[in-house]
C-alpha cells in the first residue's frame, strides 16, 4: 500500500482516511464544500499528494478527476509539501518597489533554500504570491495564513529562527494593528490607513438600523430607491445595482442568493480588507437588505484567501447579529428570515469575476462560465443570484438608511455618491480615502501627499496607466472608472519593470480556458521581455498593439478583456519609453538570444557567463543555474 511522507515520516493511509472522513462529515460531505475540506486537508498536512485526492474522492462519492482539477486550481493547495510553516511573499509592484527583493534574498540565505523550495525537514516552505492586499504597508508576507507587515531583513532573521523552534504563528507577530486589528478576533499587525473619512463609510452607524427602514417601506421600494439613487457596483465594472437586483427578484425561482464579493485580488486594492474589518455589520447588513429585496434567505460571503486572518472576526459578528435578531430565523420580529455563511476562496485572481467567484463557491475550478445566462437568472447552484462587491452592499444599507437623495446629491449625474480609493506607492500617505466620484487625478494626489509623479495606474493592472499630461482627468465612470485602486509611481520608476510586474501577474492567473488569454499574455509577456533587453523594433510594438486588441476582444472573460491594459496604455500614454528602448537600425530582431540561451550550460561548465547584455544580471544566471527562471 503506498504512503504519504510527511516530515520524513510514513504517514499511514487508513489513518489519513480517517481523518479525512471526519472532516468530510463535518461539512456533511456537501459537494460545494469541497474547497473547504481540500483546505483544511492541506492546513492539516501541508500538502495534497495523490493518494490524498483519491481518499477525499472516494469519501465524497466525486470523480477523482473533478477532485484532481480543483486541487491543482488554486495557488494555496499544492501536491508538494509546503513546510510546516509556509512563506508567501508578495511580489506585486507596490511590493517590488518597498523592498521584497531583499526580503525573499534574506529569506533564501537564512532558510537555506530558493523560493519555489521547502527545506528537506519539511519545516519551511518559500513560495511567492500575487498582491495580498497590504499595498500600504509593504513590504508584507504571509506565514500560515498569519500576515506580517513591513518586513525587514533583520526580522526575516528573527522569523526564520522562530520558525525553526516551532513557535506558534501567532507569538511571532509584532506590535498589533489599530481597531479592531488589535482585537483577539483578528490579532493582527495589519494596521487600518484610513485617511480620509466622508459621509458614508466609518462614521457613526446602528446596527438593525437600514433593515428597521427597509421593512417600513417594503421589499419593492427597496430596489426603487436603489435604482433611484444610481448606485453603480464599487468592483470595477460599474453595472447599476438596482437593475441586478430588479433582474433577480423577476426571475422565477424557489430559491434566490445574495453573494458578497470579498476576493479583492485586483493588485493596489485593500479597501475592502479595511472594510470587513472595521464595518462588517455595515456590509453583511446591506446582505440582508439586498436578501430582503430579491426575497432571498441565503447570502455567501466569498473572502479571498489572503484575508483569511479576517475569518474568525467576521464568524463572530455573524453569531453577534444572530443573537440581536439582525440575522437567522424571523429578523427583527418578522417573517423575513436570511442569514449568511463564509466561503473562503485559496489563491486565484480569477475568482474576482462573478461567474467564476459563483463556481468557485460551488466546490468547483474557479473557471469563468458563458454568459448568458447571467447570475442574475442562473448563478449559484443555478438558481437567481445577485453578487456585488463589498463596497457595494456598504453603500446599499447607508441609501436604504438616508434615501436615495441624499446619495445621488453625492458625486456627478453619471457616478453618484462616493467612491473609496485604496492608494498606495510613491505618496506620503498611502491608505483609504473616501472621496466623491468627480475628483481628479491631481488633486487625489495633493491629497495623499505625492510628489514628482510619473504615472498613476488607476483601476489597477486591469485598469489605466496615465501620464501627467491627464492628471486632470476625472474618477468617474464616464471618464476613469476605478474598483478603487490608485498607485502612485514617482519619476524614479521605470515604467517597463512596473508593467513587466502587472503582464507576468496576468500570465500566472489566466485561468487556462481560452487561448487568446492563455497564449496571448504570454506572448505579450515576451514581447516585452524583448524590448526591455534591447532586441525590439518599432514592429514589436506595433506587434503589440495588435495582440493586444486581438486578445481584448477574442477573450472570454474580464480577465483576457483587460490584461493587455498595462501594455496598450503604457505605450498610448508612455511611448517615448518605448521609442528610446527600440533599435531603429533594423526592422527585425529575433527574440531568440544565444548568450542568454546558453547561460544555464555555462554554469554547469563552470565557464563565467557573457553578461554584457543590457538588463541580465547575477539575478538571471542564477534563476536560470536553478531552474526557477525563464529566458
Ligand atoms: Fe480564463 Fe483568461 Fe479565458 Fe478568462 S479570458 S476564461 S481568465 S483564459
Amino acid at each position: 500500500m503506498m504512503h504519504i511522507l510527511n516530515r520524513n515520516h510514513l504517514l499511514d493511509p487508513n489513518e489519513i482516511r480517517g481523518e479525512i472522513r471526519v472532516i468530510v462529515e463535518k461539512y456533511h460531505s456537501d459537494r460545494t464544500q469541497l474547497l473547504a475540506i481540500l483546505r483544511e486537508c492541506q492546513e492539516r498536512w501541508r500538502h495534497l499528494p495523490a493518494l490524498m485526492i483519491t481518499i477525499i474522492a472516494d469519501e465524497m462519492d466525486l470523480p477523482r478527476v473533478h477532485v484532481d482539477g480543483v486541487a491543482t486550481f488554486y495557488h494555496f493547495l499544492s501536491r508538494a509539501h509546503r513546510g510546516n510553516y509556509t512563506v508567501y511573499v508578495n511580489r506585486s509592484a507596490t511590493a517590488e518597489m518597498a523592498g521584497a527583493a531583499a526580503i525573499m534574498k534574506a529569506f533564501e540565505k537564512e532558510v537555506g533554500v530558493p523560493f519555489g523550495q521547502t527545506t528537506a525537514d519539511q519545516q519551511i516552505g518559500l513560495r511567492t504570491t500575487s498582491c495580498i492586499g497590504m499595498c500600504d504597508q509593504e513590504p508584507a508576507v504571509l506565514i500560515n495564513e498569519v500576515v506580517f507587515t513591513r518586513m525587514t531583513p533583520a526580522r526575516v532573521k528573527k522569523l526564520v529562527k522562530a520558525m525553526r523552534a516551532d513557535v506558534p504563528i501567532h507569538e511571532m507577530l509584532g506590535k498589533l494593528g489599530e481597531g479592531r486589528n488589535g482585537s483577539r478576533a483578528i490579532h493582527s499587525e495589519v494596521v487600518n490607513n484610513i485617511r480620509h473619512k466622508g459621509p458614508v463609510f466609518f462614521t457613526e452607524y446602528f446596527p438593525g438600523s437600514a433593515l428597521k427602514q427597509a421593512m417600513e417601506v417594503g421589499s419593492l421600494d427597496v430596489i426603487e430607491q436603489i435604482k433611484a439613487s444610481g448606485l453603480r457596483g464599487r468592483g470595477g465594472a460599474g453595472f447599476p445595482t438596482g437593475q441586478k437586483w430588479g433582474f433577480c427578484r423577476a426571475a422565477e425561482a424557489d430559491t434566490r442568493y445574495v453573494m458578497c464579493n470579498a476576493d479583492e485580488g485586483e493588485p493596489g486594492t485593500f479597501k475592502d480588507r479595511v472594510l470587513l474589518t472595521e464595518m462588517p455589520e455595515l456590509i453583511f447588513e446591506g446582505m440582508a437588505v439586498a436578501g430582503y429585496a430579491i426575497e432571498a434567505k441565503e447570502g455567501i460571503l466569498y473572502l479571498r484567501g489572503e484575508y483569511a486572518y479576517l475569518k474568525e472576526h467576521l464568524e463572530h459578528v455573524l453569531t453577534q447579529m444572530r443573537s440581536r435578531h439582525l440575522l437567522g430565523r424571523r429578523i427583527l420580529g418578522t417573517r423575513f428570515s436570511f442569514d449568511i455563511q463564509i466561503k473562503m476562496g485559496a489563491g486565484a485572481y480569477i475568482c474576482g469575476e462573478e461567474s467564476a467567484l459563483i463556481e468557485s463557491a460551488e466546490g468547483k475550478r474557479g473557471q469563468p462560465r458563458n454568459r448568458p445566462p447571467f447570475p442574475v437568472t442562473s448563478g449559484y447552484l443555478r438558481r437567481p443570484t445577485i453578487v456585488n462587491n463589498v463596497e457595494t452592499f456598504g453603500c446599499a444599507a447607508k441609501i436604504v438608511l438616508n434615501g436615495a437623495e441624499w446619495f445621488r446629491k453625492m458625486g456627478t449625474s453619471a457616478s453618484a455618491g462616493v467612491k473609496l480609493l485604496s492608494i498606495a506607492g510613491d505618496c506620503a500617505k498611502p491608505g483609504i480615502y473616501e472621496i466623491e466620484w468627480g475628483k481628479s487625478v491631481r488633486e487625489v494626489l495633493e491629497l495623499c501627499g505625492a510628489e514628482n509623479v510619473l504615472a498613476v495606474q488607476v483601476g489597477g493592472p486591469s485598469g489605466q496607466c496615465i501620464s501627467e499630461r491627464e492628471f486632470d482627468r476625472k474618477l468617474c465612470f464616464s471618464d476613469l472608472g476605478t474598483g478603487g485602486a490608485f498607485t502612485v509611481f514617482s519619476k524614479k520608476r521605470d515604467i517597463l519593470s512596473i508593467v513587466h510586474n502587472f503582464m507576468e501577474f496576468f500570465k500566472d492567473e489566466s485561468c487556462g480556458f481560452c487561448v487568446p488569454c492563455r497564449a496571448g499574455n504570454t506572448l505579450l509577456l515576451k514581447a516585452l521581455e524583448k524590448i526591455m533587453v534591447g532586441n525590439g523594433t518599432h514592429a514589436d510594438i506595433e506587434g503589440i498593439k495588435s495582440l493586444g486588441q486581438m486578445v481584448k476582444t477574442a477573450s472570454r472573460c474580464g480577465l483576457g478583456q483587460t490584461s493587455p491594459h498595462p501594455l496598450l496604455t503604457s505605450i498610448q500614454n508612455f511611448f517615448e519609453v518605448y521609442r528610446d528602448k527600440v533599435r531603429n537600425d533594423v526592422d527585425y530582431l529575433s527574440q531568440f538570444d544565444l548568450r542568454f540561451a546558453v547561460i544555464d550550460s555555462c554554469v554547469a561548465a563552470n565557464r563565467k557567463p557573457n553578461l554584457e547584455l543590457e538588463g541580465r544580471d547575477e539575478r538571471d544566471v542564477k534563476e536560470v543555474s536553478d531552474g526557477t527562471g525563464s529566458c
